[in-house]
């Protein structure tokens, strides 16, 4: 079905702004794109990247959420400050019931499920996930959605 992103994550960000309200969280773009996809998928997706980077981001931190066009794909970019991931667990935290070893003492409980069920619904969505992310920095999650083309 076609799917309002720019209603998607203004409704998101809301929701997200209610259940987090120690951290700050800001929508710095969101340009207005129509994709074609199943709505509670994408929505699954997008709040599992969201809900990591305030689970990962000490009370205080800031969570910056941006949805912007480049050419033929939409951007979203999810960026925040918190403990990041090191170099050499970057390729593995997609990896069924991996978790970084700081995040295994933490009192944040988790199964470490979260990013293969967000790789998998991407993968079936053809969108790119990229991640940079420095050790006591932070971690952007930067999502590429192809756009449909406007010929045909
Ligand atoms: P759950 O199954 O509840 O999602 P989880 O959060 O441990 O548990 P994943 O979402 O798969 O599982 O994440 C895997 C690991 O990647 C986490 O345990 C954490 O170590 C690391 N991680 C994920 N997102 C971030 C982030 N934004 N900042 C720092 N570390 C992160």
């Amino acid at each position: 079905a076609n799917l309002d992103m720019q209603s998607l994550i203004e409704e998101i960000v809301q929701e997200t702004q209610l259940i987090a309200p120690n951290h700050q969280i800001f929508l710095t773009k969101n340009d207005s794109a129509i994709i074609y996809a199943d709505s509670a998928s994408i929505k699954q997706m997008l709040r599992i990247f969201i809900e990591n980077s305030i689970k990962y981001t000490p009370i205080g931190g800031t969570i910056r959420i941006a949805s912007h066009q480049v050419d033929t794909y939409l951007h979203i970019t999810i960026q925040d400050t918190g403990i990041g991931i090191p170099k050499e667990e970057q390729s593995k935290v997609f990896d069924r019931f991996y978790r970084v070893d700081a995040s295994r003492s933490k009192l944040t409980g988790g199964a470490g499920l979260g990013l293969s069920i967000a790789q998998c619904i991407a993968q079936q969505h053809d969108i790119e996930i990229h991640l940079t992310s420095i050790l006591s920095e932070g971690t952007t999650i930067t999502l590429q959605f192809p756009l449909p083309s406007k010929k045909q």
